[in-house]
């Protein structure tokens, strides 16, 4: 194997760098080129890459977001598109890709295995932790300590106005952040999209707690919520308890920032055994996670099952220990 190729696809997550530098480096060391594709399967439908080496991942580790850029590439689900994309990449002589992303982009990896037998490994990178197949990925670490930092300092607020606040955190599909900052901010309630019909449960919560004298109210509600995120919620249970309150909705800061340890680290391993697995033949795996310790998944698992569902237990966990 000479030349190998890796992209990084979907929302950008911290730690994808991390991911990239072991990924070359441990090319490298088998004496193996890396192609980088520019933003996603974008980059790799145009051809546009630069060869990555050791020195061009110096420095990077650090850093959040993508030095390769990412992107979401509509045209890549026309498998006429996949077809000359992959013959592409072998005049280039690439004989394998890293696709780093969230399920969809493992079915674009899929599909080019699948199609025209590209060696394909995917490494799970998206802050919402809604892989199948991996207790973790890429960038949830780090996007739930940078909600809980912000939520701890509107926390000072509330302390001091006594007013509620409803606070936004990413999470279309999955409530995953939103359950994991509540448990750790110390949120009177969480709302997330797995869960519906929590309302009625959460306005007598916040009742009872008011009565018992408790001044501080934050309320964690995940983007993708039913009731059309936190403005939509506040509307509701604020005007329900007749309560001063406040929105606020974190966004994008939530993506951005430098990587936590625990992201560096599994984004690092996880860079390193993909690479392992592609030069030892074995294509179609996913470096997930399980038990702590990295492991090999069937892709094609991965994107056949359902989304894990998120600790729906640490709803009620929130709850009870709220006050
Ligand atoms: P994520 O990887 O985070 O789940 P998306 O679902 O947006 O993000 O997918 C990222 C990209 O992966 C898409 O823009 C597209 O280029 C590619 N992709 C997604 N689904 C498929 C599919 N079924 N077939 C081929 N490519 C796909």
């Amino acid at each position: 194997m000479k030349r190998l190729g890796i992209l990084t696809s979907g929302g950008d997550a911290p730690g994808m760098n991390a991911a990239i530098r072991a990924a070359v480096r441990s090319a490298s060391a088998r004496g193996i080129e890396m192609a980088g594709y520019l933003n996603g399967f974008t980059g790799f439908v145009a051809n546009r890459y630069q060869l990555i080496d050791d020195r061009a991942v110096a420095n990077v580790i650090q850093r959040g977001g993508t030095f390769i850029g990412t992107s979401r590439c509509p045209e890549f689900l026309d498998p006429g598109i996949r077809a000359a994309a992959a013959a592409q990449m072998r005049a280039e002589g690439v004989e394998g890709l890293l696709v780093v992303g969230g399920d969809g982009s493992f079915r674009g990896a899929l599909a080019l295995q699948d199609e025209h037998q590209v060696p394909v490994a995917g490494i799970p990178g998206t802050i919402d932790n809604d892989v199948w197949g991996t207790d973790e990925t890429i960038g949830f670490d780090t996007a739930v300590n940078t909600a809980v930092l912000a939520v701890d300092q509107v926390r000072d607020t509330s302390e001091s106005t006594g007013m509620m606040f409803f606070i936004e955190v990413m999470g279309r599909r999955s409530g995953a952040i939103a359950l994991h900052t509540a448990v750790a901010a110390g949120a009177a309630g969480v709302l997330v999209p797995e869960a519906r019909d929590e309302f009625s449960k959460l306005i007598k919560h916040l009742k009872r707690s008011i009565e018992r004298g408790k001044r501080s109210h934050i309320i964690v509600v995940a983007e993708g919520e039913q009731a059309g995120g936190a403005f939509g919620v506040a509307k509701l249970v604020g005007e329900a308890i007749k309560s001063p309150y406040r929105v606020v909705v974190l966004g994008h800061i939530q993506r951005g920032g430098r990587p936590s340890v625990r992201d560096r680290v599994i984004a690092s391993e996880a860079g390193a055994l993909a690479v392992k697995a592609l030069v030892e033949g074995r294509t179609g795996v996913m470096i997930g996670r399980n038990g702590g310790r990295p492991v090999e998944v069937p892709l094609a698992d991965v994107v056949r099952n359902q989304h894990p569902a998120p600790r729906l237990d640490l709803l009620a966990l929130a709850e009870a220990i709220s006050g």
